[in-house]
């Protein structure tokens, strides 16, 4: 399976992610979303789900900060440093990894209409 590494923006936070097939393949990039709850939109990151299986914290669990609203569910991770969001649990599928897409290092930006949107909003 290809692997992508990500790190959050000072370093310290590195990650690395398995993924079915190239996230450069269109067919893989079905799996990119943004979502539209109000922690997302003010975030405006793209995200990618893997499962937890797949994704391997490699680096910076000290810097990790966890925030936690609405139902507790969902576990959002940025780095205590930078402040960059590295990854989240998510609240919908916990055994899915999502990961922030412009953390990864050589994966070009996904152009628009391969970005899915996720209906957060109608979560809250
Ligand atoms: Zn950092």
């Amino acid at each position: 399976m290809p692997s992508y590494s990500g790190t959050c923006h000072c370093g310290r936070v590195t990650f690395s992610i398995e993924t079915e097939n190239s996230i450069e393949t269109e067919n893989a990039l079905g799996d990119l979303y943004r979502c539209n709850c109000s922690l997302c939109t003010r975030k405006a990151i793209i995200m990618k789900p893997v499962h937890q299986d797949d994704f391997s914290l490699t680096s910076g669990q000290d810097a990790l900060s966890c925030y936690k609203w609405h139902t507790g569910m969902a576990e959002h991770f940025f780095c205590s440093e930078c402040g960059v969001y590295t990854h989240h649990r998510r609240r919908t599928a916990p055994d899915q990894i999502s990961i922030n897409v412009g953390c990864l290092t050589g994966v070009p930006q996904p152009a628009e209409d391969q970005i899915g949107l996720v209906d957060g909003a109608g979560l809250d």
